[in-house]
């Protein structure tokens, strides 16, 4: 079958995005590949539009049963014939599923790593295996931020199946993690083969950051912001279990559906609550990193950091859960020095002390930034973008800055002088002229560099690396004892082939009083943005919020129906495109992108008919 044809049938979508195609096709012709998209990128079509292509079962590794049943509901959804093996079925649900494998009956086979290696004598045996995705790849490594034992002997897949394709898959895998990733997997890709990153860019995401430490104010914020939603779902991120509680309690109170959420919880406390947040009984839900791992709940709409995550990666992936449909969605982060400081202690705690102190310092200075932090967190990930993104919060009340090229280039300098070998605190020794013990026992004061940015402070240089840093002109290597290499923009400025600007060093100062209109403006940007870069998104078109309400509420009938969540019925952003472009007939409710073939023939009388209501 041709994979549009797939693509459209069982989906409903007309266009691949980046790098879709060439993955499919990659694993199609029976190659080995390494993934790297943002959630809510689209990676899961990438080895389930193979899976459908080509004879016999995919193996689909995931980490967490939560998670493949939300993957096999969203299939089954769709038409497609997928089932998990895992602790969840009893013996004879298993059972059944074997013998539908054996039968050729089933294209997708979700299970745990450690039931995968379990079942190896099974899959050896007389089932037809089409390819072995590896979901969450990056639990594999200990460089990764979620490491998982058991993902560990997946290394001998190659050698058990060695016909057989296998495709890794993860949102979030810096270079170190990415090469761990193929190291530790025997995968067969090349650096310039194989390998497929696409764009972390999340442009349907607004950004936002504020130093706050006091809860009533916090509080303030976060309750105005539901209150100006009242129909949108969301998480807070708390870094104690304790907070988790307290929040909750204190929303409840003014009468917002919350609940906390945290490991000390029963398991079916848990599940209970993960239940109601896919369903939107429990729009709000207080928690700590626990939540929203095993949930793939498509229509989250913002997203709180009462405090700050231990490293960007975290962040990031926290930050993800909102806006999966690619509708917009908004996120805030709180942070505050008491924050730093229980957080140092935790990373001070760790087994890998040095790795997590330097991922917190990112973060911290994420938080701290005076450029688009859009562009740090593109940089952080490894895309030298080289703009300013013009819809978070930065760019929005933009700080004041000055042409820094002149400094950029004396700091280059240094470190060019030094054969990149040296870190930030000598860096500043040589540009300050301080005779320091390393300084002098290599000779550093002997460069033409030495000395030559004594007119600038220690702090405002710390500042100034750290923009560069940010900005993508230098980047650390922590597997180096974190000594700084120039990047390609880098040079640029070093060679004067490029100029840069650098933010007048200052204290931060507090978000200003008018954060709601701001706040609008953001939006309208972030919606702008997505439609951008998404090419099955149209500008935004009027849409008729009456009818949005009805369809919303046929939607949560039909899945209080079938018992599973709304977005599993259609996403938000379907939704969206119904209550815009009013379609009648069942030709025309099957073009709406996202509604396949399975979908048309399930849902378009019940749509119709009240959209017929308001045409
Ligand atoms: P990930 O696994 O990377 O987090 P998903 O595979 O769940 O992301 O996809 C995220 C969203 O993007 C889903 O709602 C999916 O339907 C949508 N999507 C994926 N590929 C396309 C495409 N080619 N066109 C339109 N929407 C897509
Ligand atoms: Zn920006």
């Amino acid at each position: 079958m041709d994979i549009s044809f797939i693509l459209k049938k069982y989906y409903g979508f007309s266009t691949f995005r980046p790098n879709q195609r060439e993955i499919i096709d990659d694993i199609v012709a029976g190659n080995d590949c390494l993934v790297l998209m943002p959630t809510g990128g689209g990676k899961s079509l990438c080895y389930q539009i193979p899976a459908l292509a080509m004879p016999g079962t995919a193996v689909v590794v995931s980490p967490l049963i939560s998670l493949m049943y939300d993957q096999v509901e969203a299939l089954k959804a769709n038409g497609i014939a997928a089932e998990a093996l895992n602790s969840g079925n009893d013996m004879n649900q298993d059972l059944i599923i074997k013998r539908r494998c054996l039968a050729g009956d089933i294209k997708l086979l979700y299970m745990s790593p450690e039931r995968l290696i379990a079942e190896i004598p099974f899959l050896l045996s007389e089932i037809k295996i089409s390819l072995i995705a590896i979901d969450e790849a990056h639990c594999i490594s200990q460089w990764g931020h979620d490491f998982r034992p058991e993902y560990s002997q997946l290394g001998i897949l190659h050698d058990r199946f060695p016909q057989t394709p296998i495709v890794a898959l993860t949102a979030t895998a810096d270079k170190v993690t990415r090469q761990d990733i193929i190291k530790q997997l025997r995968l067969r890709v090349a650096s310039d083969n194989h390998i497929y990153i696409s764009s972390f860019d999340r442009p349907n995401l607004s950004l936002s950051v504020r130093k706050e430490s006091g809860k009533a104010e916090k509080m303030r914020v976060i309750i105005g912001y539901i209150e100006r939603h009242p129909d949108d779902a969301g998480i807070i991120y708390c870094l104690s279990r304790k907070t988790t509680e307290s929040i909750a309690d204190y929303l409840r109170k003014r009468n917002i559906r919350a609940e906390a959420y945290h490991a000390g919880m029963s398991a079916s406390e848990r599940s209970r609550i993960q239940e109601q947040f896919k369903t939107d009984q429990t729009p709000v839900v207080c928690a700590t990193i626990a939540f929203g791992m095993g949930i793939d709940k498509s229509n989250v709409r913002w997203i709180f950091h009462y405090n700050m995550p231990k490293s960007i990666e975290s962040f990031y992936q926290e930050i993800g859960r909102a806006g999966r449909d690619g509708a917009p969605a908004d996120t805030f982060l709180f942070y505050s020095l008491a924050d730093m400081i229980q957080l140092r202690r935790f990373a001070n705690d760790s087994g890998q002390r040095e790795v997590n102190l330097e991922k917190l310092q990112r973060m911290q200075d994420y938080a701290e930034s005076s450029v688009c932090r859009r562009r740090i967190l593109l940089n952080y990930f490894g895309e030298q973008s080289d703009h300013d993104c013009g819809h978070c919060d930065v760019c929005l009340s933009p700080p004041r800055k000055f042409d820094g090229t002149q400094v950029i280039q004396k700091a280059l300098s240094a470190m060019a002088r030094t054969d990149q070998r040296i870190r930030f605190g000598t860096v500043i020794e040589i540009l300050r002229g301080m005779a320091s013990t390393t300084v002098v026992q290599n000779g550093y004061d002997h460069i033409k560099t030495f000395g030559v940015g004594r007119d600038i402070s220690t702090t405002e240089w710390q500042d100034y690396l750290l923009q560069m840093l940010q900005m993508g002109f230098i980047e650390v290597a922590y597997n180096e004892g974190d000594i700084i290499k120039i990047t390609p923009s880098g040079q640029d400025i070093l060679y004067g082939r490029k100029q840069a600007d650098l933010a007048i060093h200052r204290k931060s100062e507090p978000v200003g009083r008018k954060e709601t209109k701001r706040a609008l403006r953001q939006r309208e940007q972030t919606e702008m943005a997505a439609s951008q870069i998404f090419p099955e998104v149209h500008a935004s078109r009027v849409e008729d919020a009456n009818l949005f309400a009805a369809l919303r509420q046929l939607r949560s009938a039909l899945a209080q129906a079938q018992g599973f969540p709304a977005y599993i019925v259609l996403s938000d952003k379907v939704l969206h495109a119904l209550a815009t472009d009013k379609p009648t007939t069942k030709e025309q409710f099957g073009n709406i992108p996202g509604i396949g073939e399975y979908k048309q023939k399930k849902y378009s009388d019940a749509f119709i008919q009240v959209i017929k209501r308001f045409v």
